[in-house]
């Protein structure tokens, strides 16, 4: 896709800090690291988010993904990772063409989550009528 800076980014028009690559998933560094080592891994093929994806295409990146986290470990090292796509604008997602980000965690770096909220049964009942 044309204007698309991912799309670029693999075809070599803007330069990256390469992590890895295979025939179908390239991954970078983020340039806007949540912590040291945060990666982007994604599909060569532009799909815009996980709505419009072919599952078939994904499989390849998540290898990838799966891979990277290990090596991360072992690595950098660090003691865990978030892994986490944001699809859409409400997610939080800026570049339009689906990625993983791969978030290196570090025993005591102090980053929570937003607390729990609470499930009730009526609500697990309306939101399961929903889905399912
Ligand atoms: P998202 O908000 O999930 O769409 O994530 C987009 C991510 O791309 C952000 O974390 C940015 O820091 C990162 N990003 C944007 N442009 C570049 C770039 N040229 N090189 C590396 N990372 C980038
Ligand atoms: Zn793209």
């Amino acid at each position: 896709m044309e204007d698309c800076i991912f799309c670029k980014i693999i075809k070599g028009e803007i330069p990256s800090y390469k992590v890895a690559e295979t025939g179908e998933a390239y991954a970078f560094l983020d340039i806007g690291p949540l912590s040291a080592g945060h990666t982007l891994v994604l599909p060569k093929k532009h799909i815009r988010n996980i709505f419009e994806a072919d599952p078939k295409d994904l499989y390849p990146v998540l290898d990838l993904v799966q891979k990277i986290a290990v090596l991360m470990k072992e690595k950098l090292p660090c003691d865990g990772v978030n892994i986490l796509i944001n699809n859409g604008e409400a997610a939080g997602q800026s570049v339009h063409h689906c990625h993983w980000h791969i978030i290196p965690r570090f025993s005591g770096d102090g980053y929570k989550f937003p607390p729990a909220g609470s499930l009730s049964k009526e609500q697990a009942e309306e939101i399961l009528g929903k889905l399912k």
